[in-house]
């Protein structure tokens, strides 16, 4: 048994899931196996989702595996990383024993689907530096360690906080952690980042996991196609505690689709337009007056701190422009998280907040 099998659920390690018809090899030129309709529905009449689909389609999966640089074998493929999240909550924690360590301010649904099972909830609080927010590693991995934590949720380029984990320090809470819990780093923004992917460590690192998401830079949040990259049994593992068709067909073929070169490059050059903006809209809003803080991001958002964050909030909302209200977070009661537009939506977020306009060149 590889080490990292060990952090999955004594009870779920030879679980074998729902036999479904699409799981079972047998082949043959009629299939009367899934019950499905023999005939396509009117709405639908090239047939494309008259059958169940391939719980991992294949040629979704080759081309996430290609776009991530790693062996199929490493890869999930579910709907979105939410799924993923609730997934490696419910795979590796025993309801009401086992804990998931976070490190708030940060992505919401790691605590949500640690309530949700019933596991408990183990808080290590980024500390704020001059250059932004920081994880306090050491603490983190003495609190998973004396707290049972079988997962600790990482995020890279952080959301809210925008700020890049640097890989050594990852792989060096892995290694503390070695046998006794599997390190997550959800990287959702890492296109819009230069740091480095941590999917580099997982072949050092049987107990890192990666979580990537076409629903961001990629554009297909309506898609809820969400990739887990890990050690190849634990990603087994992980295939047969999912739902038995994770990946509704059109999603697949959509996403597929994305992933084709002309398409690809066509989102590169959106992420360079979200990255110069990044840039021009940190300036400027810094340069506000109702602006104590902006945060450097990595990620397509600005943190952002305001004097008054309620007024801020009410005259983008007199505008017509609706962004996150991160008062009720931990440490930012003062702050907004503000999504990168278009240049010419950008232009509107910087007038609503009586930015002088820009002088002709
Ligand atoms: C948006 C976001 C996700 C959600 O991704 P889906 O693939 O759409 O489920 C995951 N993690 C973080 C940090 C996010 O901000």
């Amino acid at each position: 048994m590889s080490g990292v099998l060990e952090l999955v659920r004594e009870d779920l390690r030879d679980f074998a899931g729902y036999a479904s018809a699409r799981s079972v090899t047998a082949a043959g030129p009629l299939r009367l196996d899934a019950n499905e309709s023999a005939w396509s529905s009117a709405a639908d009449p090239a047939g494309s989702c008259v059958r169940y689909p391939d719980p991992q389609p294949d040629a979704l999966v080759q081309a996430l595996a290609a776009l991530y640089g790693c062996g199929p074998e490493r890869l999930v493929v579910g709907r979105g990383s939410d799924e993923a999240i609730d997934l490696l909550v419910r795979a590796l924690c025993r309801p009401g024993r086992d804990a998931v360590a976070i490190t708030p301010p940060v992505f919401g649904m790691y605590a949500v689907a640690v309530r949700l099972h019933a596991a408990r909830l183990l808080e290590v609080p980024l500390v704020e530096i001059a250059g932004g927010f920081e994880v306090e590693f050491d603490r983190l991995a003495q609190v998973a360690l004396e707290g049972g934590a079988r997962l600790v949720f990482l995020c890279s380029p952080g959301n809210p906080t925008g700020n890049a984990l640097a890989l050594e320090r990852v792989a060096m809470l892995a290694d503390a952690l070695q046998g006794r819990a599997l390190v997550v780093v959800d990287e959702a923004y890492a296109e819009f980042s230069r740091a480095p992917s941590a999917t580099a460590l997982l072949d050092a690192h049987a107990n890192i996991a990666v979580l990537r998401t076409l629903s961001k830079a990629h554009a297909l949040a309506g898609a809820r196609i969400g990739t887990v990259i890990a050690d190849p049994g634990l990603a087994r593992v992980l295939r047969r505690c999912q739902a038995p068709y994770p990946v509704p067909a059109p999603c697949a073929e959509l996403a597929v689709a994305a992933l084709q070169p002309d398409v690809l490059a066509r989102t590169a050059r959106q992420i360079a337009t979200v990255r110069a903006e990044r840039a021009r809209m940190a300036t400027r809003i810094a340069a506000l007056g109702c602006v104590t803080r902006v945060y450097p991001s990595e990620g397509n958002f600005l943190l952002v701190r305001f004097s008054d964050a309620g007024a801020a909030f009410e005259r983008l909302l007199q505008a017509g422009i609706v962004v996150r209200d991160q008062r009720a977070a931990p440490s930012l009661g003062d702050a907004l998280r503000i999504t990168i537009g278009t240049p010419e939506q950008n232009d509107r977020v910087l007038q609503a907040l009586g930015a002088p306009a820009t002088e002709a060149p």
